[in-house]
């Protein structure tokens, strides 16, 4: 196996699970998201282990991603958060994948689609946009959308949604924004009920609002980056110590690899295709086997640091497809085969978290671990 890996802390992912169960009243449904590979983590892995961790549901993004979950073993309901189509419809009745719909054409192809199957109850949440301006009908149609579920006889309408625009803010009009939003979608659920239809579980909360507003948990929360050991935004965090309220998250990937050579630099030579950056000074180089077709983007460089042996390097010169070079200095400790991490949790030997690498790169964790490629190797450990 390359030497270039994403190592999975198991313990972690259960900690961070407990920790999100820690913040939910008993009563509420804990939806897992694990959609894009869980975060770039390995969907069925992460899954299996949300299941047996307590999750009543997992989240993913697409009709395949849900029909991996079914081929791994998942039983669990399966929520997809966003539109497939028509095509991929037959596909999400076939593996029992709970979709969002939020308007007459989509969920008349579930009608048909469910008839056609011979199935007389196919569930359905129905998603309700109240600020984000993505998917979801208004709070006011919310009744009649409800109402034409109700006229589909193949079809039943299982939950209501909705997804809040900025509940990673704690700046006074966002706050406001989020809980306009919250009491919007109550209203729509309102509306829904007055029509005499049971409008089922109710979850607006991600991450971000399980952290800031637990009075928004409602039947359901949908977890996605807290799970994987982030805080949504730096401002969750910092706000939460200074409340007194530490949730220890912790970080679930590693991003591995190991020196494949260690190079001697003269004073002068450049470093890289563009020759940006050159050595001011007789120095070493350790060349990694990992670049941006691994998922090391190109922007991480200058700027991004790799720990080899419990001290940071920088990164000199553009980071190419598939290597990197780290300026391990004049009196390098280094050996050839040293192991080097770009990422994870401290027991990785990482000194840095994902949140460090989203923040030189002027992105997100998010960003940061889901664009760790198909070509790393994800390796799990207890
Ligand atoms: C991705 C997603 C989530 C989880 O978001 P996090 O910020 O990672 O917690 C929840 N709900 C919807 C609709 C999503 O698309």
């Amino acid at each position: 196996m390359r030497c270039t890996k994403a190592v999975i802390f198991m313990k972690n992912l259960q900690n961070n699970i407990s920790v999100i169960r820690s913040c939910i009243k008993p009563a509420t449904k804990l939806c897992i998201a694990v959609k894009a590979d869980a975060y770039g983590h390995g969907a069925v892995a992460v899954a299996t282990a949300a299941v047996k961790s307590g999750a009543d549901y997992l989240a993913v993004a697409t009709v395949d991603e849900g029909i991996e979950l079914r081929a791994g073993g998942i039983t669990c309901p399966i929520l997809m958060l966003s539109l497939c189509s028509p095509a991929e419809i037959p596909a999400v009745i076939n593996y029992t994948i709970t979709p969002f719909v939020f308007d007459e054409e989509y969920i008349s192809l579930y009608e048909t689609a469910a008839r056609k199957k011979g199935i007389s109850r196919f569930k359905v949440f129905l998603a309700v946009d109240t600020g984000m301006s993505r998917i979801g009908c208004s709070p006011e149609e919310a009744r009649s959308m409800a109402e034409y579920i109700q006229r589909c006889p193949h079809l039943k309408l299982c939950g209501m949604a909705t997804h809040f625009a900025v509940s990673d803010s704690t700046a006074a009009e966002n706050l406001k924004f989020t809980e306009q939003q919250f009491n919007s979608f109550k209203k729509a659920a309102a509306f829904v009920r007055e029509a005499g239809i049971d409008p089922g579980i109710l979850t607006c909360s991600n991450s971000a609002a399980i952290l800031l507003h637990p009075e928004m948990q409602l039947d359901m929360v949908r977890a996605g980056i807290i799970t994987y050991g982030y805080y949504p935004d730096q401002v969750t965090e910092n706000y939460l110590r200074e409340q007194g309220v530490t949730a220890p998250l912790k970080p679930v990937m590693a991003l591995e690899t190991e020196v494949a050579a260690v190079r001697t630099l003269s004073k002068g030579c450049s470093v890289s295709y563009g020759r940006t950056w050159s050595a001011a000074e007789n120095t070493t180089l350790a060349v990694l086997p990992l670049g941006y077709a691994d998922g090391l983007l190109r922007k991480y460089s200058p700027g991004l640091k790799i720990s080899i042996q419990g001290k940071l390097y920088p990164v000199r010169g553009r980071i190419c497809m598939d290597q990197c070079m780290v300026e391990t200095g004049s009196c390098p400790q280094i050996s050839r085969w040293d192991k080097a991490v770009v990422f994870g949790p401290a027991e990785s030997g990482a000194l840095s978290t994902a949140d460090d690498i989203a923040a030189a790169a002027e992105t997100i964790s998010y960003e940061v671990l889901t664009s760790i490629s198909k070509r790393v190797p994800r390796v799990y450990r207890d």
